[in-house]
């Protein structure tokens, strides 16, 4: 009798044990895929905020992560609603309008005799996507006094402008490739524009595409170049660019035939090129 007691109470000793470690686990497993989901709503969330950003249409830091959730700035009380992302969108738009070239001159990028690594640089001066010290500091990049300054003219801050048109340095270069290619123009300040005027003031389609050409060559030496003084101290002159920019451009034109592949270098880098071209 004394046995079966004892029996009896192992056994049920036995099944409470039991259960304990199946409640255990069962809250474990519940725990991993709660874990899991808020894990898969983050990631689906900063896959959301990243193309927004890619896509250019969400101002800078507008989903900002905080403790326990995230703070939609485009909105005073913090919460997201799609008017508020209405007018977060068409702010930012109207903004990049001034800096962005439109619609019908980004397409005409693709049209550009040049090799693809400084296509891809034309695509990003166009779309604004460079990283200058403007674009980091609106990504939140933290920089000091000196590094957000332009490293020729010191005057001002480094931007997509200010690097292909209006710096003192920059300016300089195209007023050598103007007396080269023999055509004066006007100064735009805004790198949408001058990409405008710049390749659409050719006569027929062959100059088009020559301007177009020069114009990419000289801003992905340009760039080149500002980033070896701003990151090595490298200083570089005027005229060494507008040199490599005609010895670049003439491979290019072997490359794609704009005007004569066969066309004597010496020819190619006399100045009013394209007077004697056309
Ligand atoms: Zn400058």
């Amino acid at each position: 009798m004394y046995e079966t007691r004892i029996s009896t109470l192992e056994e049920r000793l036995l099944k409470a044990d039991e259960d304990r470690a199946a409640a255990i686990t069962a809250q474990k497993a519940a725990y991993e895929a709660e874990r899991a989901a808020c894990e898969a709503i983050e990631q689906r969330m900063a896959q959301f905020e990243e193309i927004l950003r890619r896509s250019g249409q969400l101002p800078s830091a507008a989903l900002l992560r905080i403790e326990d959730g995230w703070n939609w700035t485009a909105a005073p009380d913090g919460k997201y609603t799609t008017r508020s992302s209405y007018i977060a969108i068409k702010s930012r738009r109207s903004d990049c309008q001034s800096q962005n070239a439109d619609a019908k001159s980004l397409a005409s990028v693709w049209t550009t005799p040049a090799p693809h690594k400084a296509f891809v640089t034309l695509w990003r001066i166009l779309r604004n996507r460079l990283p200058t010290c403007d674009n980091l500091s609106k990504r939140n990049t933290s920089l000091g006094d000196e590094e957000r300054e332009c490293p020729h003219c010191h005057e001002h801050g480094e931007s997509t402008n200010h690097l292909f048109t209006s710096c003192a340095k920059t300016q300089e270069i195209w007023d050598e490739i103007q007396k080269w290619i023999g055509i004066i123009l006007a100064r735009p300040c805004t790198i949408g524009l001058h990409w405008k005027m710049f390749c659409y003031c050719g006569k027929n389609k062959k100059v088009t595409k020559l301007l177009r050409m020069i114009w990419v060559g000289c801003c992905w030496i340009l760039w080149k170049k500002w980033n070896d003084k701003k990151f090595e101290g490298k200083d570089w002159e005027v005229k060494d660019l507008i040199l490599e920019l005609k010895a670049r451009t003439w491979c290019w034109n072997r490359m794609f035939g704009v005007l004569d592949k066969d066309l004597d270098f010496s020819l190619w880098s006399y100045d009013d090129l394209i007077f004697r071209s056309v």
